[in-house]
């Protein structure tokens, strides 16, 4: 969730894994064109049918994939641009590869055609964190639920997150052990993930409209960007379930915290890194996940929206109740040394002296 902006960051690179695919001086190309895609939707079909086989036929998830995907999400944003802000941002592309970061970032220019990248990377793993969580959240009592989830959101923080690696098909099929065939989750995961996609698309795109208005930030406070992109954002993402509804909705009203979620998963993230590797980031350019949080929370309770519903609250609450708890324990075993085995000192520390530190603490 940061801006790219080739004049002022002179060809700096923001992703830590990219160098294996450079292959051009050329940012815009690496940027644009740069890694793989791992994307298999006959893969993807497949697994579903496996895991959830009495609830999905063939057709349908082909119906769903149709209905609901990046690209169609993207012109959704795009028309509220234009319907909210008169801005219609056409020129902007969609880019949507693996190159190993969860960050999304808009890649602008001013003179080539802005685009905006959604990493493969962010869509599995926003997707399985939130599968875990709601799993976890819903089977607490469950210890066997509980101890599956809490070792997939660390290796989702530790492998993912910090190191950049896709999860591997069995680690997929592990967590869809873990959820069990139970729908009710699948669903929530679902309809959070696609509102959190919404946001970070639009997220990404406030970003051209601040450009295109001529605003000017301060240097003193190049946070406030960061803010007024995340208050568009949620703003887009708030009009669309309120309007459009019944047969055409296309976001669940109750998901209106996912953003927040969001949120607290770079939340974790950080923490994570910060338990585990002792890796403080410094960022004058990019507040905390939890202050831009709290930002959001005073959006959405303004009277122009006054947008409140009682599951989502309650959703959001268990949530929190395992953010928590993830929070405590991965404590808890550091301190008890029972996390050794799954550390990468050295290569953490590789990644420290190549100096992304500096740029990793560049994002979100
Ligand atoms: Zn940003």
């Amino acid at each position: 969730m940061e801006k790219k902006n080739n004049k002022k960051k002179s060809g700096k690179l923001d992703m830590p894994f990219l160098e294996k695919f450079m292959v051009s001086p050329d940012n815009y190309e690496i940027f644009k064109f740069g890694g793989t895609s791992l994307r298999d939707d006959e893969r993807g079909l497949r697994t579903m049918l496996q895991y959830f086989p009495d609830y999905f036929t063939e057709e349908q998830i082909k119906e769903n994939m149709k209905r609901y995907n990046l690209q169609t999400m993207f012109n959704l944003v795009k028309k509220y641009f234009k319907k909210e802000y008169d801005y219609s941002g056409t020129e902007i592309e969609l880019s949507n590869r693996y190159q190993n970061t969860i960050n999304s970032y808009i890649y602008n220019d001013e003179r080539k055609p802005a685009f905006v990248h959604i990493d493969e990377l962010f869509e599995s793993t926003v997707m399985a964190f939130l599968l875990a969580m709601f799993k976890w959240s819903k089977d607490f009592e469950n210890l066997e639920t509980y101890g599956e989830c809490f070792k997939y959101v660390l290796f989702l923080m530790n492998d993912v997150c910090i190191f950049g690696e896709m999860q591997s098909e069995s680690a997929n099929k592990a967590l869809l052990e873990a959820v069990g065939g139970d729908i009710q989750i699948l669903q929530l995961a679902e309809d959070c993930y696609w509102t959190i996609v919404v946001f970070s698309l639009a997220h990404e795109i406030a970003h051209a409209y601040l450009a295109s208005t001529g605003k000017k930030y301060s240097a003193n406070h190049p946070e406030r960007e960061e803010y007024d992109a995340d208050m568009i954002a949620y703003h887009i993402v708030l009009k669309i379930m309120i309007e459009e509804q019944g047969e055409s909705a296309m976001l669940e009203d109750y998901t209106y915290l996912a953003p927040m979620m969001y949120m607290d998963f770079f939340d974790l993230y950080y923490y994570t890194d910060r338990v585990l590797y002792k890796t403080v980031f410094y960022d004058p350019e990019h507040p905390t996940p939890i202050k831009r949080k709290n930002r959001l929370f005073a959006i959405a309770y303004k009277k122009d929206y006054n947008f409140e519903t009682e599951d989502g609250n309650h959703l959001y609450g268990g949530f929190l109740d395992v953010y928590d708890e993830y929070r405590d324990q991965l404590l808890l075993k550091m301190e008890r040394r029972k996390l050794d085995a799954i550390l990468h000192i050295e290569e953490r520390e590789q990644i420290r002296r190549s100096g992304d530190d500096e740029e990793r603490s560049d994002r979100i």
